[in-house]
C-alpha cells in the first residue's frame, strides 16, 4: 500500500494555530474547542498544556483535535487547571513525529514554561548550531526549541525578561503563546507577520490565532496583539510590553487570500468581505464573456461570489466537493490512483454541459489540481473553460511559516502565462495584479517603498532576513535520531 496525499498537495499550508486561556475553570475544554476551530491551520498533530496552580499537565498526539480531545477521549479529564495553551501543527520545520508536537514544556529554575509557536524562525539553524556548541541538548528538530534554550541560558532574572532576551536574538515570523506558573504570555514578532488576537470570556483572557476560535466558545474579540507587542496576562489582568525596535508592519497578505477562515476577523479586517472584494477586482481586471462563474471549492467561493456579482454573470456550484475525504488517503490499489482529484471533487455535469465557464481559484501552486479540474470541466461538456486566479502568481517560497514547494516546483515561477494556460489546457488564464490585491485590501495600491503587507511569495520582497538560507545552514543535519512519523 502506498500512503499518499493526492488532494492537499497542490495547496500552500499554514504551519500552525495557537490558543491560550487564563483564569477559566474549563480551560482545557475551551482550548480543545479553540484548536478545533483552528484545525484548518494544521492537521498533523495537536497538543494542550495546562497548569493547576501546582503542576503542569500535558497531552500531545498525532492527528486531529477531535480524535485526541473530542467527546469520549480521556485527555481533557487529565488536563486540570484554569490556565492552558494549545497548538495545532502542520510541520514545515522538523519532521512530523511526537517529539516535534507542541506545546513544548521545560522546567526552569523559576518554574515550568510551556510554549506554542505559529510561524518560522529564519535564523533557527544558525542559532541552534551555536547553542549545540555551547552544550545545549536539543530534544526536537523544531525551530521553537531554540527559543527555549535561549531563555534557559539568559542571565536575566524574570521569565518575561529572559523571553525578551531570547526573542531579541531570533529572526523570523512568530506568534507565540506561552504559559508559566503565574502568567499566560502572548507575543508577535516586530513585523506582525502571523496573526494573534485577544479575546475575553467570563472575565478570562484568551489568545488565539484567529477570531473564529473565540466564536466557537462564545468569547468576545477584544483586539489584536500588536506587531512587536508582548502581552502578559496574570491575576492582575493584562499588561502590554513593547520591547522591540519598531518596524513597519508586514502582515501576511496570503492570510486574506487563503489561510484564514472566511468567518474570521484578522488584523481588524473581515476575511470573507475581503475575499469578495478580491473577486470583484479580479472581474474588473480580467473580464471574459461567459455563462457561469464556478468556484474551485471551498477556498475559491467568496472570490467567485465577488467576481460573479461584479461581472453580472450567474454564480453556480459547478464543482461539488466531498467533505469526507481526509487529508491523507490510503489508496488500496494502484489502479484507482488515476481517479486522483475526483475522489475529492466532482463536476455538476448537468449544469456545465454546453456552457462557457470561468473557474475561480485562490492560487495555483504546482498546477496539478488545476489541470485535473479543467479536464473535469471539459469532460462535463463545457464549451469554454477560463481560469481566473484571486491572487498574483505564486513565484517564491515562503520562509515565514507556510509550507511552500521549492521555487522550481511552482508552476508560475517556471512558466509564462501563455505556457501555463497551455499546460492547464484553459482557453484563457489571468491572475489578479498585485496592485489589484492591495486595492481589495483598501489601499491605493502597493507602496513599493514601504509595502503595507508581506507579499514575498508574489514579489520576492522578503521583509525579514533569511539568515539560514543565505548562510547555507538549511541543509545542515538537525538530528541523528530517526523516528517513524
Ligand atoms: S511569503 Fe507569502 S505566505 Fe509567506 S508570510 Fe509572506 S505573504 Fe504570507
Amino acid at each position: 500500500m502506498q500512503k499518499t496525499n493526492p488532494f492537499g498537495e497542490d495547496r500552500l499550508h499554514e504551519e500552525c494555530g495557537v490558543f491560550g486561556i487564563y483564569g477559566h475553570m474549563d480551560a482545557a475544554a475551551h482550548t480543545a474547542l479553540g484548536l478545533h476551530a483552528l484545525q484548518h491551520r494544521g492537521q498533523e498533530a495537536a497538543g494542550i498544556v495546562t497548569f493547576d496552580g501546582h503542576h503542569f499537565h500535558n497531552h500531545r498526539a498525532m492527528g486531529l483535535v477531535s480524535d485526541n480531545f473530542g467527546a469520549g477521549t480521556a485527555a481533557i479529564e487529565g488536563l486540570a487547571g484554569t490556565a492552558a495553551i494549545g497548538h495545532n501543527r502542520y510541520s514545515t520545520t522538523g519532521e512530523t513525529v511526537l517529539r516535534n508536537v507542541q506545546p513544548l514544556f521545560s522546567d526552569f529554575e523559576s518554574g515550568g514554561f510551556a510554549i506554542a509557536h505559529n510561524g518560522n524562525l529564519t535564523n533557527a539553524r544558525t542559532l541552534r548550531r551555536q547553542l549545540v556548541r555551547r552544550g545545549c541538548l536539543f530534544q526536537s528538530t523544531m525551530d521553537t526549541e531554540v527559543i527555549v534554550h535561549l531563555i534557559a541560558i539568559s542571565l536575566y532574572s524574570t521569565v518575561v525578561d529572559r523571553l525578551i532576551d531570547a526573542l531579541k536574538q531570533v529572526e523570523g515570523a512568530y506568534s507565540i503563546v506561552a504559559l508559566t506558573n503565574d502568567a499566560l504570555i502572548g507575543v508577535r514578532d516586530a513585523y506582525g507577520v502571523r496573526p494573534l488576537v485577544i479575546g475575553k470570556l467570563d472575565g478570562a483572557y484568551i489568545l488565539a490565532s484567529e477570531s473564529c476560535a473565540l466564536d466557537i466558545i462564545g468569547a468576545e474579540l477584544v483586539r489584536n496583539v500588536e506587531a512587536g507587542e508582548i502581552v502578559v496576562i496574570n491575576a492582575d489582568g493584562l499588561h502590554s510590553i513593547k520591547p522591540f525596535a519598531k518596524q513597519n508592519r508586514r502582515f501576511c497578505i496570503f492570510e486574506f487570500i487563503y489561510f484564514a477562515r472566511p468567518d474570521s476577523i484578522v488584523e481588524g479586517t473581515d476575511v470573507y468581505a475581503t475575499r469578495k472584494r478580491i473577486g470583484a477586482e479580479l472581474a474588473r481586471e480580467s473580464h471574459v464573456d461567459a455563462d457561469l462563474i464556478i468556484p474551485v471549492p471551498d477556498s475559491g467561493v467568496p472570490a467567485a461570489i465577488g467576481y460573479a456579482t461584479e461581472a453580472d454573470i450567474p454564480f453556480e456550484l459547478g464543482i461539488i466537493r466531498n467533505h469526507y475525504v481526509g487529508r491523507t488517503f490510503i489508496e488500496p490499489r494502484d489502479q484507482i490512483r488515476h481517479l486522483g482529484v475526483r475522489l475529492k471533487h466532482n463536476a455538476n455535469a448537468r449544469l456545465i454541459n454546453g456552457k462557457r465557464v470561468v473557474l475561480i481559484d485562490d492560487s495555483i501552486v504546482r498546477g496539478t489540481t488545476s489541470m485535473k479540474i479543467v479536464e473535469m470541466m471539459r469532460q462535463a461538456g463545457a464549451s469554454e473553460v477560463h481560469m481566473r486566479i484571486a491572487s498574483p502568481p505564486t513565484i517564491n517560497s515562503c520562509f515565514y511559516g507556510v509550507d511552500t514547494p521549492e521555487r522550481k516546483e511552482l508552476i508560475a515561477a517556471q512558466n509564462s502565462l501563455e505556457e501555463m494556460a497551455k499546460q492547464i489546457k484553459v482557453d484563457s488564464l489571468s491572475y489578479l495584479s498585485i496592485d489589484g490585491l492591495y486595492r481589495a485590501m483598501g489601499e491605493q495600491g502597493r507602496d513599493a517603498t514601504a509595502p503595507q503587507y508581506c507579499d514575498a511569495c508574489f514579489s520576492g520582497d522578503y521583509p525579514i532576513s533569511l539568515t539560514d538560507q543565505d548562510g547555507g545552514a538549511a541543509s545542515m543535519q538537525l538530528s541523528l535520531l530517526a523516528e517513524i512519523g
